[in-house]
Order: structure tokens, then sequence, then C-alpha cells
């Protein structure tokens, strides 16, 4: 009998899900419900190539979570609850306290409610639609898959801000990285590529999508990452500035009297590719550089310095380095980025094949010369694929 897994991501105000086959991995269907509380919401629904699309108001997550499943009794294929061996949750917080993904419980459900302090903009979402979801399927396991999980293994000297201790202790600020889920996959996907066993390989992944984060991974386990206590730090993202002053909050403060709130959001949804630019797509921000757009090339130019800044530091954490990783929407896609990242970087040994790195394929591939000491590799992604993974492998145990 096909076992099934529904993964479900619920934002704040919009719920990702799809249905995989739990041996393969195969996407029998998926959709986003999106707009969630306002007016008028949208219903997406993709099956065997086709997409059906509704817009009707949705006003929470239990009725978008049902607009979903009506959406399969629709088009298909109909979810049958014997069948599905989990749900699985991506929740974005687990804080110190989760390395591995977890069974859902009242505890459980708790501990995460604990934690929105260090996540209030995901975990409050991540959490309702653990709820709902219990709801709606109450004999089926729900597994909670943080984005945090996989880079507890950090060592200490990597994870800690050199700040007082009753910050650390009590407050719990310390680096916690995300994008976990995607890391695990890529890495373990990368050593493949390579023929060699996880536990002995080392790589820079760069993940980078809307948002954007490097980490050092050696033999399959974080040794740092560039996100930190939130997802604003690191690599200059779409919207958001990555690593910055931290005393550009007070100066923003006594210089224009902005609150923290105004600063923070600013550096959120203002800042990055958008902040530099007026675009937070990549695509648009290379064709804009193309037509001879000056901000869009100082934008490209201040995204690809970063990401370069990031590969030396994290060679240098690791030592020994096997292949530096791209994925995500703009590393999968953007050949141009990879070049300016990586270029003039022959005495580290990492060499990129221009041909090979401009070829248009899509699968996990190598992009390096042959003779490159360090592999660059291409890895497309798959967090949904990862999260149906762990899930299984909670309730097999
Ligand atoms: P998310 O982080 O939301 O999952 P993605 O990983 O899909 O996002 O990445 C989205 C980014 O990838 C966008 O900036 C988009 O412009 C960029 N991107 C997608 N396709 C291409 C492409 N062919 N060339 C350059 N950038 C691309």
């Amino acid at each position: 009998m096909t076992e099934r897994v529904l993964v479900l991501n619920a934002g704040s105000s919009s719920l990702k899900y799809r249905l995989l086959d739990g041996s393969t991995g195969a996407a029998e269907a998926s959709g986003t419900v999106e707009r969630i509380g306002e007016d008028s919401g949208i219903l997406t629904h993709s099956v065997g190539g086709e997409e059906h699309a509704e817009e009707r108001r949705i006003a929470d997550f239990e009725d978008a979570l049902r607009s979903a499943l009506d959406a399969f009794d629709r088009h298909g294929p109909a979810i049958d609850t014997s069948q599905l061996a989990a749900v699985g949750h991506r929740v974005v917080h687990g804080g110190d306290l989760f390395s591995e993904p977890v069974v859902v419980d009242d505890r459980l459900l708790a501990t995460v409610e604990d934690l929105v302090p260090l996540a209030p903009l995901h975990n409050p979402a991540n959490l309702e639609g653990l709820r709902v979801a219990r709801r709606l399927f109450p004999d089926v396991p729900q597994v909670a898959v943080f984005d945090t999980a996989f880079h507890q293994t950090m060592p200490e000297h990597a994870y800690t801000y050199a700040v007082p201790l009753a910050w650390r202790e009590e407050h719990r600020i310390r680096r916690y990285g995300f994008h976990g889920t995607s890391y695990a996959f890529v890495s373990r996907r990368a050593a493949e590529l390579l023929g060699r066993p996880v536990e002995d390989t080392n790589l820079v992944v760069l993940h980078l999508g809307n948002g954007a984060s490097a980490a050092a991974v050696r033999g399959g386990r974080s040794v740092d990452t560039s996100m930190g206590l939130t997802p604003l730090e690191g690599l200059v993202m779409g919207t958001r500035s990555g690593d910055l002053d931290p005393a550009i909050h007070g100066h923003l403060h006594r210089e224009l009297g902005w609150s923290l709130d105004e600063i923070d959001r600013a550096l959120y949804r203002d800042s990055g590719l958008r902040g530099l630019s007026g675009v937070n797509d990549f695509r648009e921000l290379t064709r804009r550089m193309a037509a001879g757009d000056e901000a869009a090339r100082l934008a490209f130019d201040v995204y690809a310095y970063r990401v370069r800044k990031y590969v030396g530091a994290y060679y240098a954490a690791l030592g020994e380095l096997h292949a530096v990783v791209f994925t995500g929407g703009v590393g999968q896609h953007s050949a141009e980025l990879r070049a300016a990242a990586l270029d003039g970087l022959f005495r580290l040994g990492i060499v990129l094949d221009p041909d090979r790195n401009e070829a248009p394929a899509t699968d996990a591939r190598a992009v390096s010369a042959d003779g490159s000491a360090v592999a660059v590799l291409v890895v497309p992604t798959d967090e949904e694929w990862e999260i149906a993974r762990q899930a299984l492998e909670v309730v097999r145990r």
C-alpha cells in the first residue's frame, strides 16, 4: 500500500501544502492558500500538470485547510487518511530544544508556544497550523520539523554572541540558524553527487532564495551558519539587510526618532536588494542590470560580495573543503551570481567551468572545472520532501 505524507507550511497569511508519495518523494498534488483573513483569498491546487484556482474569502487557518482538503476531493487525488502515514509541519523556531523532528502532542504545543518570543512572526502561524491539522486529522500522527534543528550541532564558539551572560542565559540570545531542512537535504545530495560518504564531506552550502543564508557543514553536521537569533543576519536578501553594524538601530532611533519596530520593519521589508535597487526579485534585478541600471548593478555587486565573504570565512572555519554548493531560486538559476561570487578564487582551489556554469540544466550537477580542487555544485533543494522523509522516519521508529 502506498504511504503518503501531507506536508504543511503555515505562514502568517498563507498555507502551502504538498501531498507526497512516501517512498519516492514524488508530489501527488500541491497548492497554496494565500491572503488568509483578508477580504478575498486565493487557493491554487496543482495536480497532474493542471492548476485549479479559486478566489473567495478564507477566514482563518481552519478554513484554509478545509478548503485545501475540499480541493483534493474535487480535483484529486482523494486523501484516504488510512494511507496517510503522517502530516509533516514546518516549524520555524525550535530554539535550542529540538535537534530532531518530534511527534506533536500537548506538551510540544506548549513548548513551541514558549518559543514565540524568539520567532514572533513565524511560530504563532506554525502553531495554528499544528492545532488545526490535529483537529482535522485526529488519527494521523503530526510531526513538527524545525528549521533550526539542523544547526543544533554548531559548537559553542560558533553560536555564542559576545554579549553579557544574563542575555545568553535568561533570554536565550545566541545564534540558532534557519533553512535547516534545506541544508539537511542538500548536504546529503551533494555528498552523493561527489561520491563521498557524508561523514567525510565538508561543504559550504549557499541557500539563496528570497531569504538567503550560508552554512558550513562538516560530515553532514552544521558547524556554522549566517542567520542568527533571527533570520535577519548574514547574507543580503530580497528585502532583508543581512549583516550590519548593530549600532545602526540606536543611530536611527536618535537621528530620526524611529521606534524599534519601525527600524525592524525597514530592515526586514525595505532593505536588501529592494532597498538598494527598488526590486527584490533577482530575475528582474539582473534584467535591469543588463539594461544599464546603476542601482541594480550595485545591488548585485553588494549581494555577490557578501556571498563571497562567507565562502572565504566558512572555508577557514572548515579548514578543508570538498565543495561549494548553490541552492535556492537564485543559487540554482543565476549563473551570473555564481560566477561573480567565485571569480578569482583559484588560489583557494575553486574554479568554475564557464560552459557548465551557464548550461541551462535544472538537475543536481557539478559546474566546476575538471581539476578544480574544490567542486562547485548546483543542487536543487526540496524542503517538502525532506520534511516528509523526516516525518516518516519519526513515525516508523
Ligand atoms: P523562497 O525563498 O521564497 O523559497 P526561491 O528559493 O524560489 O524563494 O527563490 C526566489 C528567488 O529566486 C527570486 O529572487 C527569483 O527572482 C530568483 N530566481 C528564480 N528563477 C531565477 C532565474 N532563472 N534567474 C535568476 N533568479 C531567479
